[in-house]
């Protein structure tokens, strides 16, 4: 049962007409002429199995792989290559017994791959083809000239090639897959990482900060709450000794008042008797007639005293003296000016005495003089006794008088003294009360100034007035701040709004700018965990891969050894040949870890890995009767010889579903070429062959035989040469 049923050409380079190939057999054999177009068919197995390149496809562009049109025949616009598989044993993942596997390509350069119609992306085929063994290039598919190719190839190369034909490939898609993934996921690790590091200073910062101003939150809450406790008890207590203060009581107000009135009326009478009265003018009118009367009873006595020295005198007038008038004018000028001044007084004993002195001085003259009438004399005496007499009465009268006014006066003065001892006693009265008064509002006025100083203070300290009226008149008073502790609260109280003012106002772009800040750590910081664990999770894949890989590999390696040895002394006719596993990379040099403080932590749980370190595969040999180790000395067709029997030692342990070789037998002597063909027949069994040789050996074992032919118009034209005979 054959896996390949067939291929179809449309418009793929020379096969401009719809081309179907039918491979019922397992040895398929394609022949021609030289340029008919048998290599384009194997460039047809080789595009549609995903080859990407132009150039493996033998055409500068992939434009080319279109029919380009001959002199004779029109160029097409598309060209499709399609290959049918059986699917019984589901070695695609379709549900269908047939898998037709198809490939187009436009002008513009649009390749589309479907499989039975549905169409499919190349990175989803890609996988499929690898589960299934099929490969665009490698040792399944070997080009015209490349039958060395294992030779050829690098030692990692040829690797390749083994794990494609093991099935190894659609791991390693796998693990370079995980690879690529593994390296964006590191280089954003890297780049989240540096993010997550650049942040974090200023994070910090701004960490500090908000801290600080948490802090200040708690401060200012425990300020309000001591301020509150501290103002409304000093403010309370206050209010308190303001409705409490003891006020003069109303009758003591009306007492005053009473006491007003009375100094008043006392006042009135006082004015009253203060004012100049008849009875103090009659006191002075009496006084100045006294005065008056004394004068006149002095004259009256001078002139007596005169009139009796007069009369002394004649009485006692020596007789015949001469009279000197000079001396008598002088003596009484002098006695004139005495009684002038005694005119004066106002002792009658002394005024006496003068007059008796001055009669006495007199007389001494009268002696000399005429001698006068006595009788006279006597007469004018006493008229002018009569007259003092009188006067003497009336001055009695007046003192009398006097003395009555005297007493009056004495009376009233007392009277006035004792007003005016009243008048200060009910002052006195009024100024106790008064002091009682002033000290009341002096209380009232000092617990005012208090509050007013409270209110200024709490308005100072940003609060409203009310505020604080309102917790009082609430009663909300905290009693933790009580006289005891006041003092302490105020230390307080300064101390945090010291605390405060030290720390700032809060910034609330900068509270903003931290919060935003941290959710993007907090973000980048999961980003990180998460990179971390797909990194770990990768690591952990492509071990898995690797493991498998190789565990796979070694197995079916040793057994390929064996085979390679057998088919290579087969086609040499002796000598050894063996494949040794080398590894050519060294590791990679584990990286450096970071200090960053998360990145530390994820960083840290990887260990070193050694990545892209793949065992090549060696080739050592010995050919028989030559001492040629060296792949390089070899001919050409030796190098193909060695590369046909690794072929074969690799079918031999794990045959691939179908091989297609173009002139593989080409560089081959007859020998080896039937030798070739003779492992073709032997093989066929296990896998199919689709050969395209000009080699008859070759063609000999063929069960089918496909000629190609290229007529004047350019096209290839398919012939069926031995199909009949092979079915
Ligand atoms: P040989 O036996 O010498 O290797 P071959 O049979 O393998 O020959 P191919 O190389 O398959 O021949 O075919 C080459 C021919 O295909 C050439 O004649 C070339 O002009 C023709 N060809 C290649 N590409 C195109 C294309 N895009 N349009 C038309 N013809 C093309």
């Amino acid at each position: 049962m054959a896996f390949l049923k067939g291929i179809e050409l449309q418009g793929f380079k020379s096969f401009a007409g719809k081309t179907v190939m039918s491979f019922p057999a397992r040895v398929v054999s394609i022949v021609g002429p030289n340029g008919s177009g048998k290599s384009n068919i194997i460039d047809a197995f080789r595009w549609v199995l995903g080859e990407r390149e132009a150039k493996q496809l033998r055409g500068g562009t992939l434009e080319n792989l279109i029919f380009a049109g001959t002199p004779k025949r029109a160029a097409v616009g598309l060209a499709k290559v399609g290959l049918l598989f059986d699917n019984a044993d589901r070695a695609f993942p379709v549900d269908s017994n047939e898998v037709f596997l198809e490939r187009r390509i436009d002008r513009a350069g649009t390749s589309q791959f479907s499989i039975n119609g549905d169409d499919i992306l190349m990175r989803d085929l890609v996988p499929m083809l690898a589960r299934a063994k099929l490969g665009a290039r490698g040792l399944t598919m070997i080009r015209q000239g490349e039958s060395d190719v294992f030779v050829a190839s690098s030692a990692e190369a040829r690797r390749l090639m083994i794990e494609e034909v093991l099935g190894l490939k659609e791991y390693r898609i796998k693990k370079t897959q995980a690879e690529r993934r593994l390296e964006s996921s590191k280089i954003n690790m890297d780049k989240v990482r540096a993010m997550a590091e650049e942040l974090l200073p200023h994070l910090r910062l701004l960490r500090r900060q908000k801290q600080r101003w948490a802090r200040r939150s708690e401060i200012e809450s425990e300020l309000r709450t001591l301020e509150n406790s501290f103002y409304t008890t000093q403010y309370g207590k206050l209010a308190k000794e303001l409705s409490s203060a003891e006020r003069p009581p109303e009758s003591i107000m009306k007492k005053r008042g009473a006491l007003e009135d009375e100094i008043k009326k006392l006042d009135e009478t006082a004015r009253q008797i203060d004012k100049p009265s008849v009875e103090a003018n009659r006191s002075r009118a009496v006084r100045d007639e006294v005065g008056e009367l004394f004068r006149r009873r002095g004259a009256l006595a001078a002139e007596s005293a005169k009139i009796e020295a007069k009369m002394e005198m004649l009485q006692n007038r020596p007789t015949g003296s001469a009279f000197d008038h000079d001396k008598f004018f002088e003596t009484a000028k002098g006695l004139v000016s005495e009684m002038e001044e005694a005119a004066g007084w106002a002792d009658v004993e002394r005024i006496k005495t003068a007059l008796r002195l001055w009669a006495a001085k007199l007389s001494k003259f009268f002696s000399q003089a005429p001698a006068e009438n006595d009788g006279a004399l006597a007469a004018l005496i006493k008229n002018k006794e009569a007259e003092v007499r009188k006067i003497d009465a009336r001055i009695k009268e007046l003192r009398e008088e006097e003395e009555k006014l005297a007493r009056e006066s004495e009376n009233a003065n007392k009277k006035f003294r004792e007003l005016i001892g009243l008048i200060e006693e009910k002052k006195n009265e009024v100024r106790k009360i008064d002091v009682d008064v002033r000290e009341y509002s002096f209380a009232v006025e000092r617990v005012v100034l208090r509050m007013e100083e409270i209110e200024r203070e709490w308005e100072g300290i940003g609060r409203a007035k009310n505020e604080l009226k309102n917790m009082v008149s609430q009663g909300s008073m905290n009693t933790l701040v009580n006289g005891a502790n006041t003092s302490e609260a105020e230390r307080r109280m300064f101390r945090l709004r010291g605390e405060l003012s030290a720390m700032g106002d809060v910034d609330e772009a900068l509270v903003r700018e931290a919060d935003e800040s941290e959710t993007r750590y907090e973000f980048l910081s999961r980003e990180l965990t998460d990179l971390d664990r797909a990194i770990g999770d990768l690591k952990k894949l492509i071990t898995d891969l690797d493991t498998r890989i190789d565990g796979d590999f070694k197995e079916a390696f040793k057994k390929i050894n064996d085979e390679f040895n057998n088919h290579f002394r087969l086609m040499f006719g002796g000598g050894k040949a063996r494949l040794k596993l080398e590894r050519k990379k060294t590791a990679e040099a584990p990286e450096a870890n970071s200090e960053g403080e998360f990145v530390a932590t994820a960083e840290s749980r990887h260990a070193p890995e050694n990545e892209n370190a793949i065992e090549g595969v060696e080739i050592e040999i010995n050919l028989p009767k030559k001492k040629i180790s060296d792949l390089s000395m070899l001919s050409g067709g030796e190098k193909s010889l060695v590369s046909i029997a690794a072929l074969f030692a690799l079918i031999a342990v794990t045959p691939p579903p179908f091989l297609v070789l173009d002139e593989v037998d080409a560089p081959l002597d007859e020998v080896n070429a039937r030798r070739f063909a003779e492992l073709v027949k032997e093989f066929s069994s296990k896998t199919q062959f689709i050969i395209v040789t000009h080699n008859r050996a070759t063609m000999e074992v063929a069960d089918a035989l496909y000629g190609v032919t290229m007529a004047d118009d350019g096209v290839s034209k398919l012939l069926s040469m031995k199909f009949e005979e092979a079915k």
